[in-house]
């Protein structure tokens, strides 16, 4: 059987979810370059990430279904400041006095060590944060 990859991921946390998410709906689906990525976070740009692979026939239910758990998700999903459903994650710039300490981390860690640039963002307000 031929598999394709449906999404990508920056690590295995996400990647898990989703995969659970797609074999609970019978889809046969499986992750490719989750040990290289995990082992070795420096190389996850390099493979592109850790790749959702599912069963080419299932191809379209999966991303049927993959779409509606993150429509699903913006639908719950608010700003504590303004109550706005308009958010999403972004990069945001490091702080100046973090810089060395996250080249240090981001050496030895790869992308695992940016994980705390990633942040929500309130399109309506302008408000940040960082908490899940
Ligand atoms: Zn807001």
């Amino acid at each position: 059987m031929n598999f394709v990859a449906v999404s990508a991921y920056l690590n295995y946390i996400d990647a898990h979810i989703a995969q659970a998410q797609l074999e609970d709906a019978h889809i046969r689906c499986w992750l490719k370059d989750e040990h290289t990525v995990t082992t070795n976070p420096m190389f996850t740009n390099a493979v592109g990430g850790i790749k959702l692979m599912v069963a080419e026939p299932q191809l379209g239910r999966a991303q049927e279904l993959l779409q509606a758990i993150e429509a699903e998700r913006r639908r719950h999903a608010r700003c504590p400041l303004c109550a706005g459903g308009n958010i999403e994650w972004v990069h945001t710039p490091r702080k100046t006095a973090n810089n060395v300490v996250s080249a240090a981390l981001s050496y030895l860690f790869g992308n695992m060590a940016l994980a705390p640039d990633k942040v929500q963002h309130c399109f309506d307000c302008g408000h940040e944060w960082d908490e899940i």
